[in-house]
């Protein structure tokens, strides 16, 4: 169906926001203010998509630490960064997060709480949507999540 973007990562966010108040982790989202961001996707899984990688950046941020969600958009493609000033995560393990079950230092994780199912299914999600997810990350400065989905094009009678 046809939503816009930014209303569903504004929902998503009111739902997290108590747990990141709890850590005391601000959550800040960008985008321009005068633009619509309207994509056609499965909302709900979009959703999954959004809750899951802005839930990692609280979880895996220290006390204190900041979320930026940042939503632009160009002719064709609506993009969502997901940056977080947390741990970050190893080089050699970057390429596995996305395999389920796959959770960066055990011992660690596990006092967190969770299944290491998160990112498999965001990576699912979108590859459903011919999307993928992208991430970057710098060890002990934090990490970046990102992915796109296409712009809703307005019907232009013109074409015919
Ligand atoms: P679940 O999401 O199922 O509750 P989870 O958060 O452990 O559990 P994923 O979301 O798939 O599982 O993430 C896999 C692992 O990748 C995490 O256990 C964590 O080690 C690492 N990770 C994910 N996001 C971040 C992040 N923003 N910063 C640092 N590490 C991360
Ligand atoms: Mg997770």
């Amino acid at each position: 169906e046809k939503f816009d973007l930014k209303d569903l990562i504004l929902e998503v966010i009111e739902e997290l926001e108590q747990k990141a108040a709890k850590r005391d982790v601000l959550i800040r989202f960008f985008y321009d203010k005068s633009k619509t961001f309207l994509t056609t996707a499965d909302k709900d899984k979009i959703f999954r998509v959004c809750q899951n990688l802005i839930s990692n950046a609280i979880k895996y941020n220290h006390d204190g630490g900041e979320v930026e969600v940042i939503l632009q958009t160009n002719k064709s493609q609506h993009s969502v960064e997901v940056k977080d000033n947390g741990q970050g995560i190893p080089p050699e393990d970057l390429k596995r997060i996305f395999e389920r079950f796959y959770r960066v230092e055990k011992s660690r994780s596990r006092e967190k709480g969770g299944t290491g199912l998160g990112l498999a299914i965001v990576k699912h999600i979108l590859e459903a949507h011919q999307s993928k997810i992208a991430v970057s990350s710098t060890l002990g400065k934090g990490s970046i999540f990102s992915f796109s989905l296409p712009v809703e094009k307005k019907k232009e009678s013109s074409d015919k």
